[in-house]
């Protein structure tokens, strides 16, 4: 079956650790995206499945095998990095076959195999071209065929489409995610595009400083994230996180001082626990309405800065704490660099860190 799964995988380079207690298992048919910013071990943990670099400790199953003493010819996985080394001199049809030159198939097993793929990846135009004459798109997919061709256990990319310009990029995300999904083979994408890992993944591991901070579905990781970094990385424009003081907890609302107002919110029961202490609100810029008044829910700041976004726009405004907070509002709705406004966070969209930075959730 094909599975990828590490369990408590570490690696040391010298004294420093780029990766540690790695716990991730990826089903048949699953991609999970490996996310995080640059530096954070995101490669390192995939060239650890792929046998490029050896665990300091842990293990790495493939299949169910443990892999760690394997070389990476043995673990049957295919690798698309995110400089595909194509073969200059072979046509887009040879390059595909190349992989199966160790099989010793028949000419008509291998030419039928190098259809297949090539209709699954949309190269059957240009199967007798040079790499020199395809589009950078072509060559992607070149890659992805060269990959998939072999039928390998499972997948490996990394940063597979950071090559190309942002329309291509849409585009192949799509499509890459679309052959995968036909494929039923577990496969491991490395990115530091968010929004790469939030349209091709089932699941996404997010990644900080060696450790795996969160991993869920696109969806959870959004809507749900397990602390403060994690709420910080996913999303654009970024969650606004406003240190706060929590002063009570009844009938369901925190009373909290923050941003130099004092509000009620209804939140989480398990933020009770926290009472009273400092925590930090987490609020998306989409996540407000504007009020016309002020009340007992809603945060007074000053529109400083305006930023068109199309069908929405993008306000910063100050607070009378001296903060800053991002809103999103429709691009209908008009506002002023100067204007007084009175933001209301839907309680729903509303969350509560703790001092240690973890999500309070029941
Ligand atoms: P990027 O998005 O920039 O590629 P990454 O998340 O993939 O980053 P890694 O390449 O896994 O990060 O590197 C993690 C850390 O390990 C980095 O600080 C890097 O400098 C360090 N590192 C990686 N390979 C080695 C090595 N061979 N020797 C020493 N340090 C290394």
């Amino acid at each position: 079956m094909s599975t990828i799964e590490i369990k408590k995988v570490t690696k040391r380079f010298g004294d420093f650790i780029a990766v540690k207690d790695a716990d991730l298992s990826v089903g048949p048919g699953e991609v999970v995206c490996l996310l995080g910013p640059s530096g954070c071990g995101k490669t390192t943990t995939l060239r650890m499945i792929a046998g490029l670099e050896r665990a300091t400790s842990g293990d790495v199953i493939i299949a169910g095998q443990r892999m760690n003493d394997l070389s990476p010819q043995k673990r049957d996985i295919a690798m698309v990095f995110q400089f595909y080394a194509l073969y200059p001199a072979l046509s887009v049809g040879q390059n595909i076959a190349m992989p199966l030159h160790y099989e010793k198939l028949s000419k008509d097993e291998t030419d039928k195999r190098v259809m297949n793929v090539a209709r699954i990846m949309h190269l059957t135009d240009v199967l007798d071209r040079m790499p020199g004459q395809i589009s950078e798109g072509e060559k992607q997919r070149l890659a992805v065929a060269r990959a998939i061709v072999r039928d390998p256990n499972c997948f490996l990319f990394d940063e597979p489409l950071s090559r190309l310009d942002v329309e291509l990029r849409h585009s192949m995300r799509g499509q890459i995610k679309e052959v995968l999904t036909g494929l039923s083979k577990a496969t491991v994408i490395v990115t530091h595009d968010q929004l790469e890992a939030l349209t091709m993944a089932n699941r996404i591991a997010i990644m900080r400083d060696g450790l795996i901070e969160q991993v869920g579905t696109p969806h959870e990781v959004f809507a749900k994230p397990a602390n403060v970094f994690v709420a910080s990385f996913i999303g654009t424009p970024q969650m606004n996180l406003v240190e706060a003081d929590l002063k009570s907890f009844g009938n369901g609302k925190a009373a909290v001082r923050l941003a130099g107002n004092d509000i009620e919110i209804a939140a989480d029961p398990a933020v009770s626990r926290l009472k009273p202490s400092k925590v930090t609100v987490g609020i998306r810029p989409r996540a407000f309405t504007a009020a016309s008044e002020k009340s007992g829910d809603t945060i007074a700041a000053q529109a400083e800065l305006i930023e068109p976004m199309g069908a929405e726009t993008l306000i910063h405004a100050r607070t009378s704490a001296g903060g800053e907070i991002r809103v999103v509002i429709p691009r209908e709705m008009k506002v002023k660099i100067g204007e007084a406004m009175h933001l209301r966070p839907d309680p729903k969209q509303t969350h509560f860190f703790g001092e240690d930075g973890k999500a309070v959730r029941a």
